[in-house]
């Protein structure tokens, strides 16, 4: 087993049905909580020899009768036991990730590990359904009809902000399609995929279908250069996946990007300021702000602008910031204190820009019982111009910036004037504003009058440099499976 107490994890990889020390032999590297520097645990680093030794045991399950002998109802099964044992271990899931992540632990206990049963039961379901079509070919007397076949060897690489569920938003659909995969959590936070990966084996996944290699950046490069690896799916940064997309040109690899992005929330004149306010603080300060889709700039009617920043302000500078073990807490660390450094700079840049600190702005120590985390108040930002950085790069931390609006027809430029396109949101009581706004903006998601939080049933991923493909929903099938067309003639 790679986990040994709840304690100190002591992981190893995870390679063709076995834990085992790195060839190389026993690198380690460790893994510190994030609101007390206290260590979680250390994981083995890996190196070439094991990334070549994950690979060929993907590959060979492949061929493994084990695997791809049985039928989808038997996939199924075995999906559906991966989230019975997530469910059955969720209370020792939610505090491992909350030690390791910073999370507070009702997310990690209600986001992170409820999401992450949700997916596997959610494939389990898809195993069964996996169809293909028969195509109206105007030859005669032929027949086509396609078949969706794995993929192939995927290498799911996942980043630190929700590791256990974002670990399951790869591994289930990939594995209901029948491919083999090869998993290599950030870094930063590697405990609960450690963890998962021993649910899986215990499962009874059969050796060399779910490999685990943890390690730092080189062992994900490996990967995506890797001549036997057929599919990255990739989470995190738009630097890096630019980085994969030139990597894994050489076999013409398939790609999946979830990557960065700088969602907009217009508030619109008629909207429940009081709602928008409540909805607006969640969906911008959830898990301290460190979610892809959090809103992360603010527009706001001018008339309303400055109710809506104090009421802003006043809930933000209310909540509680601690230990997410702690159940009064409601705002939790950043990861690292490298980027508590990177936040704190993004909020020092806008105020030098000429932007407004309401509140926050610094790091908390609290009465000093928070000085050994990486913890940053909450912070607000108003009179925010378009072209200030805080409105143009992604900051992944508690950071509100608010902008005004006086017409309504400049919106949505507004919020497409930027790179990215992964979420958007819309606070209003008017349904044609609602309709309207979401056909125009740009983005993988829009929410109205709601958070942004994915669902295992609906698609997920971005436009422009928040990335290629989408995963969840049935869109996850067409980038877990190839189209085989099979032509017949029929004599
Ligand atoms: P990151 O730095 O891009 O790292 C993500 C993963 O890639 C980690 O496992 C990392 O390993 C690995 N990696 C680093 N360099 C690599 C390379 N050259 N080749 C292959 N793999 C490499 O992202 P992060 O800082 O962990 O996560 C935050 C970012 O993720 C944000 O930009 C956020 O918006 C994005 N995100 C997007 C979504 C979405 O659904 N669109 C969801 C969550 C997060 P190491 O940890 O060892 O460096």
């Amino acid at each position: 087993m790679g986990h040994q107490s709840m304690e100190q994890t002591q992981a190893r990889l995870f390679i063709n049905g076995k834990w085992a020390e790195p060839a190389a032999g026993g690198s380690s590297f460790p893994s510190l909580d994030p609101a007390t520097g206290a260590l979680v645990g250390t994981f083995a680093e890996a190196g070439p020899a094991d990334v070549d030794a994950a690979v060929d045991a993907a590959r060979c399950a492949l061929a493994d009768p084990a695997w791809v002998g049985i039928t989808a109802a038997e996939r199924a099964r075995l999906l559906w036991r991966v989230a019975d044992l997530i469910e059955a271990h969720a209370g020792e899931l939610a505090e491992l990730e909350t030690r390791d992540q910073g999370q507070p632990l009702g997310v990690a206990r209600d986001v992170s590990v409820a999401g992450a049963a949700e997916h596997f039961r959610y494939y389990a379901g898809w195993c069964t359904k996996i169809e293909g079509a028969v195509a109206p070919v105007s030859f005669p007397n032929t027949l086509h009809y396609t078949r969706r076949e794995p993929v192939g060897v995927c290498a799911l690489i996942t980043p630190w902000n929700f590791p256990l569920m974002i670990a399951t938003w790869k591994i289930a659909p990939a594995l209901a399609c029948g491919n083999t995969v090869i998993v290599k959590p950030a870094e930063q936070t590697p405990a609960t995929t450690v963890r998962l990966v021993e649910l899986i084996e215990r499962a009874g996944i059969p050796a060399g279908v779910v490999n685990l290699l943890t390690g730092g950046p080189d062992v994900g490069r490996a990967l995506v250069e890797h001549p036997g690896v057929d599919k990255v799916s990739f989470t995190g940064s738009t630097a890096v996946g630019k980085e994969i997309v030139r990597g894994s040109a050489a076999n013409l690899k398939r790609v999946t990007l979830e990557l960065g992005g700088k969602a907009p929330s217009i508030i619109a004149a008629d909207a429940d300021i009081d709602a928008a306010v409540a909805g607006n603080l969640q969906g911008g300060l959830l898990n301290s702000g460190q979610v892809c889709a959090a809103y992360t700039r603010f527009y706001v009617d001018r008339r309303r602008v400055d109710e809506f920043t104090e009421k802003l302000a006043n809930a933000a500078s209310g909540l509680r910031l601690g230990n997410g073990l702690d159940p009064e807490t409601q705002l939790g660390p950043l990861v690292t204190a490298e980027h508590l450094a990177k936040v704190d700079g993004c909020v020092r840049r806008a105020v030098e820009e000429g932007a407004e600190l309401v509140t926050g702005g610094t790091r908390a120590d609290g009465d000093g019982s928070l000085a050994r985390g990486n913890f940053f108040r909450p912070t607000v930002l108003a009179g925010v111009r378009d072209e200030m950085s805080i409105a143009r790069d992604e900051v992944f931390g508690p950071v509100l910036p608010v902008l005004a609006y006086d017409d309504p027809e400049e919106l949505a430029a507004r919020a497409n004037d930027t790179e990215y396109g992964l979420a958007a949101a819309v606070w209003t009581k008017d349904l044609a504003t609602a309709h309207r706004l979401a056909a125009d903006i740009r983005a993988g998601a829009v929410f109205v009058n709601m958070l942004p939080i994915p669902d295992s049933g609906a698609p997920w991923g971005g436009f422009g440099a928040s990335g290629w493909g989408r995963e969840m929903g049935k869109y996850a099938l067409d980038v877990f499976t190839e189209v085989k067309g099979v032509w017949m003639h029929l004599g």
